[in-house]
């Protein structure tokens, strides 16, 4: 359980959620799981696994790291559709009566499934349910999802090649990962096609007019503020921080806090 009287009241709202804490610290641990990296291993092509046996995978080896991403976002995964209003999905439709469906949300009851989507045809009552897994091998195995999704089983894939990953979360709406390659984490956003998906820190900011506040990345053992690799306005970031909290040091509590979950 959480001990909640060890940070201020104000530190965890929305939108830094402590379930997203918990969620990434879960995924950090599944990183360290040898027999789910092992896995993770056995999905890759053994094309992409031979060109790795040949030259080590480094800043220098692009290729080996487009290959994969290549793979990924082409052949591997697929994207679920998100765009709703008014609780109507707009692009998923009923497989029998070709209609919009009705969108609901089943909150989730742990890390592992942080929700159900419910994805239903008031004409013929068919269902499409999309459970929102954070336990790598189910998404390895189901092949689906949005960012979430695809960063957690990504970076599962660079971790069992030996390339230390971790999870970037914007609290925007995105997330992505950042691999560390001859000591420097770099910007890896497998749901980009490359060559944007490498190394293209501000792509969000310039073509997705983002406003950053926090961007955070969660290893292991900590979390980090990697707000300023992403924006080259870090003058107007430091604005919307002061507008938000003037006293408490946020960064710090996240930090303690994630090291007690
Ligand atoms: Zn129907």
């Amino acid at each position: 359980m959480f001990k909640t009287n060890k940070f201020s009241r104000n530190t965890f709202r929305h939108p830094y959620t402590k379930d997203s804490f918990i969620l990434y610290k879960n995924v950090a641990r599944q990183y360290k799981d040898k027999e789910i990296l092992s896995y993770v291993n056995s999905i890759i092509p053994s094309k992409i696994k031979e060109l790795i046996t040949i030259s080590k995978l480094n800043s220098n080896n692009v290729q080996i790291l487009k290959s994969l991403l290549d793979w990924f976002k082409q052949d591997y995964m697929k994207w679920m559709d998100s765009s709703s209003s008014n609780n109507v999905s707009k692009n998923i439709k009923c497989q029998n009566c070709n209609k919009p469906l009705h969108f609901s949300i089943i909150k989730g009851i742990s890390w592992r499934i942080r929700m159900n989507e419910i994805y239903e045809c008031l004409n013929c009552n068919s269902k499409i349910i999309f459970p929102r897994y954070a336990e790598i091998k189910k998404i390895a195995n189901s092949r689906i999802g949005r960012c979430s999704e695809w960063s957690i089983l990504f970076g599962a894939i660079l971790n069992s090649l030996y390339v230390e990953t971790r999870i970037v979360q914007d609290y925007l709406d995105h997330c992505w990962n950042e691999a560390l390659i001859d000591g420097k984490w770099i910007h890896v956003d497998s749901t980009l096609a490359y060559p944007v998906s490498l190394n293209h820190p501000h792509y969000y900011e310039k073509n997705w007019s983002k406003r950053y506040k926090y961007i955070l990345a969660f290893s292991y053992n900590s979390v980090d503020d990697v707000t300023s690799s992403y924006t080259i306005e870090w003058q107007n970031v430091l604005e919307r921080r002061q507008q938000d909290n003037k006293k408490e040091n946020i960064m710090e509590s996240f930090k303690n806090f994630y090291k007690e979950i």
